[in-house]
C-alpha cells in the first residue's frame, strides 16, 4: 500500500486531470486510473481504520433501541451529534422535528384458548391496546385481505388472522416484503369496519422458521373503530393455523397494552463539509437514527447511520477535499411517520436550498452489492459504463440500477424532484430474517462486510463529488 501514500495527490484538483493523461513520476495515469488508486486508499483505511463497528456497538450497547419520541432516541441524537462533532466537520447542528411517540407498554400475550399453547407475539407499531385484562375471540383466517368481504357479518366479533407465508422464490427480498407491507397497513381498518375485534398478521419475515415476531408500522381509518393490530411469528402462525383446522372454532387471547402519547419534541443530526468548489451545491447522505422499539436497531438502522458517517471519517482521513457540500443526515422517526424527512426537505425548501444528490442507506450493514439509482436512463447508462467497473471487479459491487431512492431521501425529494438518488444495496438474503424483531442486535452485524459497505459508501460518495457535473450533461 506504500504506493498509494506516496500518491497523496490532492485529488479535488480533478479538474487538472481532464486532459485525459496526467504524467506522474514518469508514469502515465488517466483520469479512471486515478479514481481506481482512490478506491484502492478508500478500501485499505475502511478495513484497517474504520471505526463503524465500534460506533455501532456503543449505539446498539450502550444506548439500545430508540423509538422516534423516546429518551433513548434523544440520547442517540445527542451522542451521534458529538461523533459528528469529533469528526471535524466544517458546522454541526440539530433540526427540530415533531413526532408522534408510540409506547409499547408491558410485553404482550397471546395463546390458544383450547390448547393453552403460547403464541409468539408483537403489537405493530401504532396499534391501539387491548382491553386491560385482553380479549378472547374465535378467528377468521385468510391469505389475503380481499378475501374477507366473503365472509361479510361472520367477520363481527371475530379476530381477523392473515396468514399469508412469505414468497421465498424472491431473491429481492425488499420486493416479497413489499409484495405483503400493505396487508399489514391497511388490514386492521379492512378488518374493523366489518367488526372485528383484533387483528392478527403473519410476521413479515423471510425465514419460514422464523419464531420472532416482527413489528412494522400499521394505521386505522378515520371515523372506523381501532382494533388491536398485533403480529404473530411464522412459527406461531403455522401453529394457529394447524389448530385451526383441527378446530375452526377454536379461540385467541390477545392481551397488549400500547398506546399514544402526546407528542414529542425531538431532531434530525446534521453535520456539513463544506465544499472547496461549489459550497452551495449539496450532497446529503446518511439515513434513519431512530430504531422500532425493539432488538437495539443495529442493521436497522444502525449501520445506516454509523456507515455513513464512516464513510466521511474515511475520506475525511485520507485528506480528501470535497468539491461540493457533503452534508451528513441523521434522520428521526422514519420508522414510525417520517416527519424527520419531512422537516428536512421542508427548511430545504424554504431555504432554497441546491440538493443536487442524495445517497441513503437503510438496507442493512451486509457486505455490499450496488445502489439503486434514481436518474435519467442515459444517467444511468453513463454510471454503468464509467462507475460500475472500478467497484465490480476487485469490491464485487455490481448493481447499478434504475431504481427507488430510500424512504427518507424519497420523503424529501418530494420537493426536489430532479436531485440524483443513490440507494444503498447490501445482500438482501438475510435482512428481513432480522428486520424489526429482538433478533435486530449487534451480534447480528459482520465487521468486515460493514466495513466493505462504508468503503462502497465512500467510494460512490467520492465519484459523486468528483463527477456529479460531468453526470448531469448526460
Ligand atoms: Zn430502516
Amino acid at each position: 500500500m506504500r504506493i498509494f501514500r506516496a500518491l497523496n495527490l490532492t485529488l479535488n484538483m480533478r479538474k487538472l486531470f481532464s486532459i485525459l493523461f496526467i504524467s506522474f513520476g514518469g508514469m502515465q495515469i488517466n483520469c479512471a486510473q486515478q479514481d481506481s488508486i482512490m478506491f484502492d486508499r478508500i478500501y485499505h483505511e475502511s478495513f484497517y481504520n474504520g471505526q463503524a463497528y465500534d460506533n455501532l456497538r456503543y449505539l446498539t450497547k450502550e444506548i439500545g433501541h430508540r423509538i422516534a419520541g423516546s429518551k433513548k432516541a434523544d440520547q442517540a441524537v445527542v451522542w451521534s451529534k458529538g461523533l459528528m462533532e469529533g469528526l471535524g466537520l466544517d458546522k454541526v447542528y440539530l433540526q427540530n422535528v415533531e413526532v408522534p411517540y408510540w409506547d409499547r407498554g408491558p410485553k404482550e400475550k397471546a395463546h390458544i384458548v383450547e390448547t393453552g399453547e403460547p403464541l409468539n407475539v408483537l403489537a405493530l407499531g401504532g396499534s391501539v391496546a387491548t382491553p386491560i385484562n385482553g380479549l378472547e375471540a374465535e378467528v377468521i383466517e385468510i391469505e389475503l385481505l380481499s378475501d374477507l368481504r366473503k365472509y361479510g357479518e361472520q367477520v363481527r366479533g371475530k379476530i381477523v388472522f392473515i396468514n399469508k407465508p412469505w414468497d421465498e422464490s424472491m431473491v429481492e427480498t425488499g420486493v416479497a416484503y413489499g409484495l405483503n407491507a400493505g396487508q399489514r397497513s391497511r388490514g386492521p381498518g379492512e378488518a374493523a369496519k366489518l367488526g372485528a375485534v383484533a387483528f392478527l398478521f403473519r410476521s413479515l419475515s423471510s425465514s419460514a422458521i422464523d419464531d420472532y415476531p416482527h413489528t412494522g408500522g400499521t394505521r386505522y381509518i378515520d371515523g372506523v373503530d381501532r382494533i388491536p393490530a398485533i403480529a404473530i411469528s411464522a412459527v406461531s402462525a403455522n401453529r394457529l393455523s394447524e389448530r385451526l383446522k383441527e378446530n375452526p372454532k377454536a379461540k385467541v387471547y390477545l392481551e397488549q397494552h400500547a398506546a399514544w402519547k402526546d407528542n414529542v419534541p425531538t431532531h434530525n443530526v446534521i453535520g456539513e463539509w463544506i465544499g472547496s468548489e461549489f459550497p452551495e451545491k449539496i450532497i446529503t447522505i446518511g439515513g434513519h437514527i431512530d430504531s422500532w422499539d425493539v432488538g437495539e436497531g443495529a442493521h436497522d438502522n444502525g449501520t445506516g447511520t454509523m456507515g455513513t458517517l464512516d464513510a466521511l471519517r474515511t475520506l475525511k482521513a485520507l485528506g480528501y477535499k470535497p468539491r461540493h457540500t457533503i452534508r451528513l443526515v441523521f434522520y428521526m422517526n422514519e420508522e414510525n411517520g417520517v416527519h424527520g424527512s419531512m422537516a428536512y426537505g421542508r427548511y430545504a425548501k424554504d431555504k432554497n436550498e441546491q440538493l443536487i444528490a442524495g445517497i441513503e442507506s437503510d438496507a442493512g450493514g451486509f457486505a455490499p452489492r450496488g445502489f439503486d439509482i434514481k436518474a435519467s436512463a442515459s444517467q444511468v447508462e453513463w454510471m454503468q459504463k464509467h462507475w460500475k467497473p472500478l467497484f465490480e471487479q476487485k469490491f464485487w459491487v455490481s448493481r447499478f440500477l434504475s431504481g427507488s431512492p430510500g424512504v427518507d431521501s424519497g420523503v424529501w425529494g418530494e420537493h426536489f424532484p430532479n436531485t440524483t438518488m443513490f440507494n444503498f444495496r447490501p445482500d438482501p438474503h438475510r435482512y428481513f430474517d432480522l428486520h424489526h424483531t429482538d433478533k435486530d442486535v449487534f451480534e447480528a452485524v459482520d465487521r468486515r462486510e460493514l466495513q466493505s459497505g462504508v468503503a462502497a459508501i465512500a467510494s460512490l460518495l467520492y465519484l459523486v463529488d468528483q463527477q456529479i457535473d460531468e453526470l448531469h450533461k448526460k
